[in-house]
């Protein structure tokens, strides 16, 4: 089924692209990534949300900034994401009120469309709580899972690139420097890309092996994220002794080193997790997990996918299918002759939906100096995203503190606990960017 969708799936996020006004699209001479999350049910493909981006704040912006008010990471896969959580919410909200969601129901409050129900996404059991859930602010007791998506509904993740940090490390045949073609230190993103190795199924990831084809002289596909402190770092030698494979990395940028983890570990912690995050895991039944990648790019290798988005995970991950597409090409895909765009867009389709164009995390057309406005901040910043999630569950609108909304889930933070005991080097978060008010949202 997902074999046979790949395409169109590919199709509908380059379609809708190609029609949204050139706010936050590259202008000529450069490349940027494209992402979209597609929603299948019932044999229909639905574009929930889309995004374009290769940008993230260094740490010492983030510092500066607002707290809450910024979007931190720019990457399309992560825009995509949360652009895929304000649609979910809304769609929790208009049930909230009485509506009709044609792919969300309310837990006990109805029972799904006739048929056999399906396992839930990804064939998974939801995490197990190991404690009783906290206390809402107004003293009842919080109840964690109220909606479900019904049955059969399934997420698609497409990328015109294949997502920085560990997927983009894998064997290539070395280049002649006069060779023109997409060997590149393209800007701040600063990754190489090579023709990759065809894989044979016999292929091994065993480095001590002498490489399968020996007489082609291999070189290593490089990525611009660092090895976080405390983990495997890349050994920076010759060649395929570049890099270390399944170390957590920071994203590539040049300066000050960026807080952000590079979309690979993004995406296996969503691989873990699930994708709908902290906020959302007190909506939610059950983790939802991505049903495939898509990654629309020639420069795809499977066996670094299925190492970057599961294999180096020693528990339990949730590898989605890991699919190429060929047959349309991204108009704005990196090359050699283009340099990365500092803009970045992202839609939500849907009644209550937008598109938003962005620089340096904040909304295109605003000053630098006005940033203390609220319309210069993004509906998907931290700040609307936790506005929208109160309007959803207000027995928790009285909790003050960002960081004590992203903590109410028990299961969630048990789930998360075990990860970062999976992943000794998974860098810990620094608690005070999220110690902020929401109260003047309300
Ligand atoms: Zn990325």
């Amino acid at each position: 089924m997902i074999e046979e969708n790949c395409e169109k799936i590919a199709r509908l996020c380059l379609d809708k692209f190609k029609k949204l006004p050139k706010q936050g699209k590259p202008t000529a001479g450069q490349w940027t990534v494209l992402a979209g999350l597609v929603l299948e049910y019932e044999n229909r493909l639905h574009l929930i949300s889309l995004a374009t981006g290769t940008k993230c704040l260094s740490g010492e912006e983030r510092w500066k900034a607002a707290k809450g008010t910024i979007l931190n990471d720019s990457h399309a896969e992560i825009l995509v994401r949360r652009g895929f959580l304000y649609w979910l919410l809304l769609q929790f909200k208009l049930k909230e009120e009485g509506g009709e969601s044609p792919f969300v129901i309310k837990v006990g409050g109805e029972e799904p469309p006739a048929g056999d129900k399906e396992p839930p996404i990804g064939g998974v059991e939801p995490p197990v709580g190991g404690e009783d859930p906290p206390a809402g602010a107004s003293g009842e007791e919080l109840l964690e899972g109220k909606f479900e998506l019904r049955a059969g509904v399934r997420f698609h993740l497409y990328s015109s690139h294949p997502p920085c940090g560990d997927a983009s490390i894998f064997n290539i045949h070395e280049q002649p420097e006069s060779n023109g073609t997409e060997r590149t230190d393209a800007g701040d993103v600063n990754e190489n890309i090579g023709d990759p190795l065809a894989i044979t199924p016999k292929q091994t990831t065993d480095e001590n092996k002498e490489p399968p084809l020996k007489k082609l002289k291999l070189d290593t596909n490089r990525t611009g994220a660092k090895c976080v402190l405390g983990g495997k770092m890349d050994p920076e030698g010759e060649g395929v002794q570049y890099h270390s494979t399944g170390p957590i990395r920071t994203k590539p940028g040049r300066g000050d080193r960026t807080l952000s983890l590079s979309c690979s570990d993004k995406i296996l912690k969503w691989n873990v997790l699930g994708i709908q995050g902290s906020l959302l895991s007190m909506l939610v039944k059950e983790p939802i997990f991505l049903s495939s990648i898509i990654i629309g790019s020639r420069h795809f290798n499977l066996e670094s996918c299925e190492r970057a988005f599961s294999g180096r995970y020693p528990g339990t991950a949730h590898l989605p299918n890991l699919l190429q597409c060929m047959e349309v090409e991204f108009e704005y895909m990196k090359t050699d002759d283009r340099v990365p765009s500092h803009d970045s867009l992202l839609l939500v389709t849907g009644e209550q939906g937008f598109k938003e164009a962005y620089v340096s995390g904040f909304k295109q057309g605003w000053s630098k100096k006005k940033l203390s406005n609220p319309k210069s901040w993004s509906l998907v910043s931290q700040k609307n995203m936790a506005k929208l999630f109160k309007s959803v569950y207000p027995s928790l609108s009285n909790i003050d503190k960002y960081s004590d909304l992203k903590h109410t889930s028990a299961a969630y933070n048990k789930a998360k606990a075990d990860f970062k005991a999976n992943m000794p080097s998974w860098p810990p978060k620094d608690t005070s960017l999220a110690n902020f008010s929401l109260l003047d949202m309300e």
